[in-house]
C-alpha cells in the first residue's frame, strides 16, 4: 500500500470502525467529525436510539477485535412479537436455530466504544469538532470549519474517505450526471421516536427477548429493548394523508390515535403527547450511486454511498460488511487505491442495490403481511424445507441476518425463486400437513443449487 495518510470524513459507525481496521494495517489515518467529542458531552437524542446488529455486523466486529467490548451491551430478539388490534400477541421466530437472533444496541454506546478503541488501543487521530462544509471535486478540496473556535480552513488531502452519513457532503458535491450519479429517493413515510421507561424495580413492562410490532397496515410501531429496562418505541407512518403524522396535530387526536390503534401501550407512555408534540418526525430514504469512487482520490462508504430504509435492520450491518469487504482486498496486498476503491466498488454495488430492495419490501411485511395467515403458512413451509434441504433452502430473512457468507444479491436472486415455488405449494390449500413434504422438498432441491 502505498505510505499516504487517510483521511476519514466522519466518526459514525462505519467511519470508526474503518479506522480500527486501517490502522490494524499500518496505515496512517486521520478521521474528521463535525460532532463534539462524545465523551465531552451527553449524547443527543433524536437518531435511532437502539439498532438492531445481527451477523454480517457481528463479523465486522469480531475482525477489528472490538466485538468483545460490544457483547455485553447486547440484548437478544429472538423473533417479531406481534400485537394484534384485538390486544392478543404471538412471537414469530426469525429462525430456528439457537443462534439466529439479532441484538438490540445503544447506536451511542456503540460509537462510543468504536471511537475510543479506535483512539486509545489503534492510536488513530481521531479529530472532532470538525465540519466540513463544502467538498470541491475537481480539485479534491475539502473546506471545514473548527467548531471549537468557528475558523474555517482548506485540505486537499488524497485519499478522501466520506463517511459522513445519508446526507453526505461528499456526496452532494456530485451531480446526477457526474460519474458518481447519486440519487437520494426519499420515502413518503417518516418516523418518530417515544419510549417506554421500566416498570416498578427497573423491570421491562413488555417481554424481552423479542422485536415487538403493532401492525397496522399503512402504519406500525415497533419497540426494541434498552439495556436499562426501557423500550424505544418507533412509530413509522405516512408523513400527509388522512393517518399520518400530518393528521396528528393536537394532543387529543394523538391520544385517540394512540387509543384507536395501540390501545395496549397507551397506559405504558406516561407523557404520550409531550413526547409526542416534543420528538422530531425523521426522513427516511434510499440513496443509490452509479459509482462509488473517483480514481484513487475518494470513496464513498456506508450511508454516504448507499443509505437505505431501516425495516431490514441492515443499514449499520451493511456498512459494517463494507469495512470487512475494504480490510478484505487489502489483505490480497493490494498496493494502489484506486485499484482497492474499483475492487470494493464491484464487489459491494450491486449488494447495496439488493438490501435496499429488500428493506422496502420489508416495510409491508412488518406493517401489514405478517398479520396473513398466507404468510405464517409460507414461512413454516419455509422453515420445514431449511430443515429437509439444509445448505440449499434457506429462508431469505435466514440468508439476509445469519448467513453473512451469502452476499445479499445472491440472497435477493435465491429468494426470489424460493418466494415463488413457497406460493405455487401453498396456492390452494391453508395448513402445513395438507402440503406433500416429500414432492415438496424434490420440486424445490431441483430448482435450488445447493450454496
Ligand atoms: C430510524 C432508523 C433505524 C435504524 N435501524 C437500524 C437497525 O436496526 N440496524 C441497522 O443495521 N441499521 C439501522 N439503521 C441504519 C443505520 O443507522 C445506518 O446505516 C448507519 O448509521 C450508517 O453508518 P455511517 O457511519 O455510514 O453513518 P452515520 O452513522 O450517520 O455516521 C456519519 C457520521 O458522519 C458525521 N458527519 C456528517 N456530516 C459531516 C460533516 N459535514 N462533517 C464532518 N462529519 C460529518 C456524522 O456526525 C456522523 O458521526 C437505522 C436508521 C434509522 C434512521
Amino acid at each position: 500500500m502505498d505510505s499516504k495518510p487517510v483521511n476519514i470524513i466522519g466518526a459514525g459507525l462505519c467511519g470508526s470502525l474503518l479506522s480500527i481496521l486501517f490502522a490494524r494495517r499500518g496505515i496512517e489515518v486521520t478521521v474528521l467529525e463535525r460532532q463534539p467529542d462524545p465523551h465531552d458531552v451527553p449524547v443527543a437524542g433524536g437518531r435511532s436510539i437502539n439498532l438492531a446488529l445481527s451477523s454480517r455486523g457481528i463479523r465486522a466486529l469480531q475482525l477489528a477485535d472490538v466485538f468483545e467490548d460490544v457483547e455485553p451491551l447486547l440484548l437478544p430478539m429472538r423473533g417479531r412479537m406481534i400485537h394484534h388490534e384485538d390486544g392478543s400477541s404471538e412471537l414469530q421466530p426469525y429462525g430456528q436455530r439457537e443462534h439466529e437472533r439479532i441484538f438490540s444496541v445503544s447506536r451511542a454506546e456503540l460509537n462510543r466504544i468504536l471511537a475510543r478503541a479506535a483512539r486509545e488501543r489503534f492510536g488513530v487521530d481521531l479529530r472532532f469538532g470538525q465540519k466540513v462544509l463544502a467538498y470541491r471535486p475537481e480539485e479534491s478540496l475539502l473546506t471545514l470549519e473548527n467548531t471549537h473556535n468557528s475558523e474555517t480552513y482548506e485540505i486537499s488531502n488524497k485519499p478522501l474517505i466520506a463517511a459522513d452519513g445519508a446526507g453526505s457532503v461528499l456526496r452532494r458535491a456530485f451531480g446526477p450526471d457526474s460519474y458518481i450519479s447519486p440519487s437520494e429517493s426519499l420515502l413518503p413515510h417518516g418516523y418518530k421516536e417515544l419510549a417506554i421507561p421500566p416498570g416498578p424495580g427497573g423491570r421491562f413492562q413488555l417481554a424481552t427477548g423479542a422485536l415487538h410490532i403493532w401492525p397496522r397496515g399503512g402504519f406500525m410501531l415497533i419497540a426494541l429493548p434498552n439495556p436499562g429496562g426501557d423500550f424505544t418505541l418507533t412509530l413509522f407512518m405516512p408523513n400527509e394523508g388522512p393517518t399520518s403524522f400530518a393528521s396528528l396535530d393536537s394532543a387529543a387526536k394523538v391520544q385517540a390515535f394512540f387509543s384507536q390503534h395501540f390501545a395496549d401501550v397507551v397506559p405504558l407512555i406516561p407523557d404520550l403527547s409531550q413526547a409526542f408534540a416534543k420528538n422530531p418526525v425523521g426522513i427516511l430514504g434510499t440513496v443509490r450511486c452509479q459509482h462509488w469512487h473517483v480514481d484513487s482520490d475518494l470513496l464513498l462508504i456506508g450511508d454516504a454511498a448507499h443509505a437505505i430504509v431501516p425495516f431490514h435492520g441492515q443499514g449499520m450491518n451493511l456498512a459494517f460488511e463494507d469495512c470487512l469487504v475494504i480490510d478484505d482486498i487489502l489483505a490480497s496486498r493490494e498496493k494502489n487505491w484506486s485499484n482497492v476503491f474499483a475492487r470494493f466498488e464491484k464487489r459491494q454495488l450491486a449488494n447495496a442495490n439488493a438490501i435496499a430492495d429488500m428493506a422496502l419490501e420489508n416495510y409491508v411485511e412488518m406493517r401489514d403481511t405478517v398479520r396473513d395467515p398466507k404468510y405464517l403458512l409460507r414461512k413454516a413451509l419455509a422453515f420445514e424445507l431449511e430443515q429437509r434441504l439444509p445448505g440449499q433452502f434457506i429462508p431469505r430473512y435466514s440468508m439476509v441476518m445469519f448467513h453473512p457468507e451469502i452476499p445479499y444479491a445472491e440472497a435477493q436472486r435465491r429468494g426470489a425463486r424460493q418466494q415463488t415455488l413457497l406460493e405455487k405449494l401453498t396456492a390452494n390449500i391453508d395448513s402445513l400437513e395438507a402440503v406433500d413434504m416429500d414432492a415438496a422438498a424434490k420440486v424445490a432441491g431441483d430448482c435450488l443449487q445447493p450454496l
